[in-house]
């Protein structure tokens, strides 16, 4: 009872939050609904204040007043995981809210039809006086019904395109808060998820899956010569790479600032590294060409590390052996892939 109360409100609030950030043309991203709704629940007095001196003021309410009230109130890594698991339970909620809607329609429908089927069936059982007013009387009843019926389906119709308008708001800023933005990568929230999803399915279905670490070789070096914002494009131009050659069944994320990883169910070591080889000799073979300038930048490579999941193993060790093979490939050279070792101990190192 107390958890409908809450996930009632808690739809009232993010509803108010929602129509809120529409209102004032504000980005609807995890940090600004985080502040959204701290703001309409009144949950931090100062951030509330803020908000509202704001809007009475007359704005501006733009990407840099949200910025700096999600800095000063949200630094906290806990409040922003409480937010997501709040719209994931909410969505949750809310997709049974617009069964049940559906279903209400569909009888309501149903009714109706009865109910004129009824007066359909009338035989000439009784006289004919009696038989005229029981039809009659069954054909205004129908006719209130339907009108009635079609009211509420009117109605719940409403209510449920505004729910599913909600679901859809709270699955878009779920779906935001586990991408990375630069890259649109899964980001490392949404790889510590694959990962322990992985590692389930490997413990309870016996599915294998690897794991494949990837970092950009002498990157600093390359930011400081061309500077952070071809840095990113760098960044972009590798994580596209990876998604190039990775399935559709891999979550391939941002893991870092210039470290990425591949989270590979059901594949073994030699497809993870036959992938992984792809990966790096297509980021080898690209001539780079600086965006604003057109300045040629050479060549990038990349170095990876590739480890498939052993029997029992947690997922602190599995990434521990994948990050092993990977300063592995950049102590023998760079631009290389080594994975596991073999049951005889030696290693294998491609390209
Ligand atoms: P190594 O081959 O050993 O990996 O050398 P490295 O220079 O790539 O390694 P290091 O970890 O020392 O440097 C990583 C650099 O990446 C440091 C930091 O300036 C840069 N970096 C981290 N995140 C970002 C980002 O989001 N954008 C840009 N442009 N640079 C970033
Ligand atoms: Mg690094
Ligand atoms: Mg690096």
């Amino acid at each position: 009872m107390n958890g409908r109360l809450e996930t009632t409100e808690g739809m009232e609030l993010a509803r108010r939050a929602l129509d809120l950030m529409s209102e004032h043309s504000v980005a609807p991203t995890p940090q600004n609904y985080a502040v959204w709704v701290a703001y309409v629940s009144d949950s931090v007095p100062e951030l509330s204040e803020s908000i509202q001196a704001a809007i009475d003021r007359g704005g501006p309410i733009d990407d840099d007043f949200c910025d700096e009230l999600y800095d000063r109130h949200f630094t906290f890594k806990r409040i922003q995981d409480a937010v997501l698991e709040t719209g994931g339970a909410m969505s949750r909620e809310l997709g049974a809210v617009v069964k049940t809607l559906e279903a209400a329609e569909r009888d309501t429908a149903a009714y109706g039809e009865a109910l004129a089927g009824a007066s359909g069936q009338l035989d000439g059982d009784t006289d004919a006086v009696t038989f005229k007013r029981m039809v009659e009387g069954l054909v205004s009843a129908t006719a209130r019904m339907q009108r009635r019926s079609r009211e509420l389906e009117r109605r719940l119709q409403e209510t449920s395109v505004e729910v599913s308008q909600l679901k859809n708001n709270l699955e878009k800023v779920r779906e935001e808060a586990m991408t990375d933005a630069l890259t649109g990568l899964a980001n490392r929230k949404r790889f510590d998820e694959a990962m322990r999803k992985a590692r389930r399915n490997a413990e309870l279905q016996g599915e294998g899956f690897s794991l494949v670490l990837c970092d950009i070789d002498h990157f600093k070096r390359f930011n400081d010569t061309w500077g952070h914002q071809t840095g990113d494009q760098i960044i972009r131009f590798v994580a596209a790479c990876l998604s190039r050659f990775s399935k559709d069944t891999h979550v391939v994320s941002r893991y870092g600032g210039e470290e990425f990883a591949i989270v590979m169910p059901r594949t073994t070591l030699n497809e993870a590294s036959e992938i992984s080889d792809k990966i790096r000799a297509t980021v080898e073979s690209k001539r780079l060409l600086r965006k604003s300038t057109n300045e040629d930048l050479g060549h990038i490579t990349v170095s990876m590390g590739v480890s498939e999941h052993r029997g029992g193993e947690s997922i602190e060790e599995l990434i521990e052996r994948a990050d092993t093979n990977l300063y592995k490939s950049k102590q023998t050279g760079r631009n290389r892939v080594t994975v596991d070792a073999r049951d005889d101990g030696t290693g294998a190192a491609a390209a």
